[in-house]
């Protein structure tokens, strides 16, 4: 059975089941496995929600029962709209996009939220209690969050969003689910507002354990965990070339799943962390340096991100496991903007990691390219992937995660292509089905007080 240790080398080693629940541990650190499972038996011509079961089994063995296991997996996969889960298709130049997008909500995070939901349910349900999930977003975290968790048993869920300041297409999807347990509120203040309300929330031990206060947001290790997955699920179709893998990123979750799959054993080379204009990372990975700066809106708005929270887990690795070091290294990061690694350590990281910045007008040209040249409409994100990807040799085999549906952006896509992407059939009346949300100003108490009577 495997334990759970943080990358701050100072709180506890936990269970699966208990990491599931905790999400940051009590030193501020992230949680990673203490050892780690090799993947080589896994049989990968198995449909992809028994793969996934045979994947993930090593990680969650001890907290849960198989067959329970089995049965989460194949519910949570069952939701996809692909026969098989996670298509992959080639591009008319050789680049594989790996279609994360066809779940529920048409953004990489059903994927890992599908998962999450039923796994907070059956563990809740076997302790007797019930938890109130707050998260604040931007878009695509929210909606994912609320299709996973409502009606669900034990668990509440409030998704605090800034009034007016998300798409009309993100709204929708969660201020349109009809839920008992689900509730939405429009925060009269920006994304960063929401986001030290949750914080303040957090903070407020009362209240925390008065409403039972959860979070399901990206640093939780259950949610790099699923997403290890389909890593082995592509690496598996793999040919005899050296594998490229490029990644669309904002908080490095979706990428260091990848790292641990390689880890495990899958056959991938190297990783192309790819960004937009907000370039922190390219930075990281360019020179072994970061320094923050003020985050810029761009097209892909879901990696409009400047401090990347799961790079921290990334960080533990290279720093040799050091948790002390590694709570040195982000004491020093939070108080002076700005770090390094030690001169030694980079070029090791840099023989698997490059960093690749894409601009608006090269996401935009990469969309208008692949439209002409294979006749498929990417979404901005993808876009941002695939341009890092063009970069590499195609001596080798380029894969590119593609995170979002392209419905899920149509300005994006009416700039590059002309026209406005139809939505996929399960959502085709979402612009006539009824909104639920309460507009609430940015104070504390009174969300506070909304979040005590949205309980059931
Ligand atoms: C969340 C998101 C990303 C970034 O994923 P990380 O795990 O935060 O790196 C990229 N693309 C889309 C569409 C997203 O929703």
């Amino acid at each position: 059975m495997i334990s759970y240790t943080s990358t701050r080398g100072g709180s506890p080693e936990l269970s699966f089941a208990d990491v599931l629940l905790t999400g940051l541990a009590p030193d501020g650190g992230l949680y990673v496995p203490a050892e780690w499972p090799t993947s080589t038996s896994v049989d990968s011509s198995l449909p992809y929600a028994a793969f996934a079961a045979e994947v993930m089994w090593p990680f969650v063995d001890g907290s849960i029962e198989r067959k329970a296991f089995e049965q989460i997996c194949a519910d949570a996969y069952g939701t996809f709209s692909a026969d098989d889960v996670i298509p992959v298709t080639t591009l008319a130049d050789g680049i594989e996009l790996v279609e994360l997008f066809h779940g529920p909500t048409l953004a990489f995070k059903d994927v890992a939220m599908q998962l999450l939901g039923r796994l907070f349910d059956h563990e809740l349900g076997k302790r007797g209690t019930r938890v109130t999930i707050v998260g604040a977003t931007s878009g695509d975290t929210g909606s994912a969050a609320i299709e996973a968790f409502r009606d669900r048993e034990n668990v509440d869920i409030v998704i605090l969003h800034p009034h007016e300041r998300t798409s009309e297409v993100q709204r929708r999807q969660m201020t349109t689910v009809a839920a008992a347990n689900v509730s939405n509120v429009a925060v009269e203040g920006t994304f960063d507002d929401c986001q030290d309300i949750v914080k303040a929330m957090f903070a407020d031990v009362q209240f925390r354990d008065d409403v039972g206060l959860a979070a399901v947001n990206s640093i939780n290790w259950a949610r790099v965990m699923a997403q290890v997955v389909y890593y082995h699920w592509a690496g598996a179709k793999a040919s005899d070339r050296p594998v490229s893998v490029t990644v669309p990123t904002g908080n490095f979750g979706n990428v260091f799943a990848g790292r641990v799959a390689k880890r495990m054993g899958a056959p991938i080379g190297e990783f192309v962390v790819a960004s937009n204009r907000n370039a922190i990372l390219t930075q990281f990975f360019q020179t072994g340096a970061m320094t923050i700066g003020g985050v810029e809106p761009s097209l892909s708005p879901s990696m409009d991100i400047q401090v990347s929270s799961n790079l921290e887990r990334l960080i533990f690795e290279i720093l040799g496991n050091d948790g002390k070091a590694v709570d040195d290294l982000m004491a020093k990061f939070r108080s002076e903007r700005h770090v390094s690694l030690p001169a030694e350590l980079i070029p090791r990281m840099q023989e698997s990691w490059l960093g690749e910045s894409v601009t608006d007008a090269e996401t935009i040209e990469t969309m208008q390219m692949v439209h002409e040249e294979s006749g498929m409409i990417l979404d901005p994100h993808t876009a941002v992937g695939v341009a890092a990807a063009r970069r590499r040799p195609d001596s080798m085999q380029r894969l590119v995660m593609a995170t979002a549906h392209p419905a899920k952006f149509p300005d994006a896509v009416e700039q590059a292509t002309g026209s406005r992407p139809p939505l996929p059939a399960h959502l085709a009346d979402l612009y006539e089905r009824d909104e639920h949300y309460t507009v609430l100003p940015d104070d504390l108490a009174t969300v506070q007080a909304f979040v005590r009577d949205a309980r059931t």
